[in-house]
């Protein structure tokens, strides 16, 4: 732990506010007090809390000094997305986007100021890493966003810049606290934490917090292909990583990501290969067998859903996307083979905001200053 972080107060659990009030002597009840300030009624300061004593609040300002990122601009997409972009204190950069949907909002946040894994059609690895966001910068970016657009119950998907399993401390402390039930109170199922799979720490997301559902970015159905495009990969084979995922039990949902690329992982035996994936089972051997036979064969199994995704363009990136009738024919093979398989083009691609182009550039011909409406 570096101890020269600046505190986090918008990130402190319940238990961290008993802790900090009984040292300024206040009763009890007022760490509950401040805690759903901030986290069911999301204020944005102390001198919101007009139930607490004003000289309390003053000595929580300079005790624990409060530290929010700005919002630097926002990008309103064609398809109703819209982009934030917050600057810290520090000039650290980072999105979030607002999703619409017909059955509730997503809000796709960021874990990370950048990112440090280089994935090689990604344009926040293009970007480098700036620092990891602590657990209230992440609290921000959802309270700041459920605002703006008045929502009381929607989905949080860690899906933006960044590597949650990188930053895990905050990320589990963040989780934990959308899920208070003294803050927004969200289901876990509505929680999506989004992870290109780093060794042990599936397995301790899944132990912190139990019920969410996790997106693993497979991307390939090799070892040898995944970790050329996926750097991050080589630490983590994929037998290694298929075990600790089928330990992982606590999930409620467990989707595998796959980004089709044109002509590199969009074959009928990386179909093939992916719907054993998705049935647990790392094959050995690369051959396409009829999908209905995969089927009966991995009858038994448990099953993970796939969400095939179509790439969008960043910027230097050599890849083309799968054109649309063979990413038709991937998913019905997945789908006769047993496994749920979606596909679906990201919104928000006009405005950079969509999967993978999130840059934190501030200079970004997108991002305007003006206000949302
Ligand atoms: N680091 C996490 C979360 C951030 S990226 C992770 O790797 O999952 C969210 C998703 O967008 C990942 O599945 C990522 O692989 C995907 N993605 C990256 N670049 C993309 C692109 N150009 N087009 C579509 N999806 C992309």
């Amino acid at each position: 732990m570096d101890t020269a972080q600046p505190v986090d107060p918008q990130g402190f659990t319940l238990s961290a506010w008993e802790r900090e009030l009984a040292e300024l002597g206040a009763p009890r009840y007022r760490a509950e007090q401040v805690f759903s300030w901030l986290h069911a009624r999301r204020a944005t300061g102390y001198a919101a809390m007009t139930n607490l004593p004003r000289q309390l609040r003053e000595q929580l300002a300079r005790r624990l000094p409060w530290r929010a990122a700005a919002v630097a601009g926002t990008a309103r997409s064609r398809d109703g997305a819209v982009k934030y972009l917050f600057r810290a204190e520090d000039g650290a950069a980072f999105e979030a986007v607002f999703l619409p949907a017909a059955r509730g909002a997503s809000l796709c946040v960021s874990v990370q100021a950048g990112c440090s894994f280089a994935c090689a059609f990604c344009a926040t690895g293009r970007s480098g890493f700036q620092r990891n966001l602590r657990a209230g910068e992440i609290l921000q970016q959802v309270y700041t966003l459920a605002e703006a657009h008045g929502l009381s119950s929607y989905r949080v998907l860690l899906m933006g810049m960044g590597e949650p399993l990188a930053n895990l401390d905050a990320t589990v402390r963040a989780l934990q606290i959308l899920r208070h039930p003294r803050g927004q109170a969200l289901a876990p199922r509505r929680l999506t934490v989004s992870t290109v799979g780093l060794r042990g720490r599936i397995a301790r997301l899944a132990r912190e917090v139990p019920g969410v559902e996790l997106a693993l970015s497979l991307h390939f159905t090799t070892q040898e292909q995944r970790q050329r495009y996926l750097p991050a990969a080589r630490r983590f084979p994929l037998p290694d990583l298929f075990a600790e995922l089928s330990r992982a039990e606590s999930f409620t949902k467990v989707t595998l990501e796959y980004l089709l690329l044109a002509g590199v992982n969009d074959t009928a035996e990386d179909a093939a290969a992916l719907a054993a994936l998705a049935h647990g089972v790392v094959p050995r051997a690369r051959k396409v067998e009829p999908p209905a036979r995969l089927r009966s064969r991995f009858r038994a199994l448990v099953t993970y859903h796939v969400n095939l995704i179509k790439l969008n363009p960043a910027a230097g990136s050599p890849f083309l996307p799968t054109p649309y009738a063979q990413a038709e024919s991937f998913q019905n093979y997945l789908k006769t083979a047993g496994i749920t398989a979606t596909y679906r083009r990201s919104v928000g691609s006009d405005i950079a905001a969509a999967c993978g182009m999130l840059a934190g550039q501030a200079a970004s011909a997108a991002v305007g200053t003006g206000g949302v409406r």
